[in-house]
């Protein structure tokens, strides 16, 4: 699933191509996604504009249109965004191609269509946008131990199902929330309310140089982009715990675990991240 980083990586390798050139046409496959393309409205707003920025808030991606539409662009679990010659032959699961004045064309790929696309327009009521209920990101002054502390109040909820809540802080998911917890040293299941100021604040540090070392891992991938659609995909960052249950800690050797917490996988090093 494409957490922040890879969605990150993403706007990184598609920016340098894209932003500049003209849309001159569009298609559809016609098939639903999450939710329905907007296809005529689509096709009339985009067509013959200049992609002026591609931008990123939370797991969206962003492409900034002439005129100031903004075309929104999320992957859901399986999504992929492919920049490939117009030339390149159609593989399966592909639901939306824009076609560039350069030849070349931008593809959406989504085999389990948990993805979609939605447009904003200028003159939208942004408090009604999809954006609106997002909390700050990551790497915001305003995500900080005061805001997470504030969220946490004196709940029993767990700090981990906080840390990937929207509107406290947008952009991590559960792979992410797994890493930083154990970069912080924290058990994932510890009540939100039993945390202190200092956890708070390592909690905030900690999710920042995680992700900041993911997206940094994923920059390698980026000339991937120009290599059609049956490259890998995603990076493959070198996680700690997730995914790593009955291996031995990075940092002391112990037997990850796993559990399940709120109905998703979670993994930690009972050593390193003592149980509350
Ligand atoms: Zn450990």
């Amino acid at each position: 699933v494409p957490e922040l980083p890879e969605v990150e990586v993403v706007r990184r390798g598609l920016a340098p191509l894209v932003c500049g050139r003209r849309v001159t046409g569009l298609w559809c496959s016609g098939k639903p996604l999450r939710y329905p393309l907007p296809e005529p409205l689509l096709a009339r707003i985009a067509r013959g504009c200049l992609i002026q920025a591609i931008g990123r808030r939370g797991r969206y991606l962003i492409l900034e249109l002439e005129g100031g539409a903004k075309m929104l662009i999320h992957l859901g679990m399986t999504g992929r965004l492919l920049f490939l010659a117009q030339s390149a032959p159609l593989a399966d699961h592909c639901h939306l191609r824009l076609f560039l004045d350069t030849g070349d064309e931008i593809r959406f790929h989504d085999p389990r269509r948990f993805g979609f696309v939605q447009l904003v327009l200028p003159g939208d009521p942004e408090e009604r946008g999809p954006l609106a209920r997002l909390g700050p990101e990551p790497f915001d002054q305003a995500f900080c131990a005061a805001r997470l502390a504030e969220y946490a109040g004196r709940g029993k909820r767990s700090v981990k199902s906080l840390l990937m809540d929207n509107r406290v802080v947008t952009g991590i998911g559960n792979i992410y929330a797994n890493e930083i917890l154990f970069a912080a040293g924290i058990h994932p299941a510890t009540p939100a309310g039993a945390l202190s100021p200092s956890d708070w604040k390592r909690i905030a540090l900690k999710s920042r140089s995680v992700l900041n070392r993911a997206i940094e891992a994923g920059g390698s991938t980026i000339a991937d982009f120009r290599t059609a659609a049956d490259s890998p995909g995603y990076f493959q960052l070198e996680l700690a715990v997730y995914g790593r249950e009955g291996l031995p800690c990075t940092a002391c050797t112990t037997p990850i675990r796993k559990c399940r917490l709120s109905g998703r996988a979670t993994f930690f090093c009972p050593t390193c991240q003592p149980e509350p």
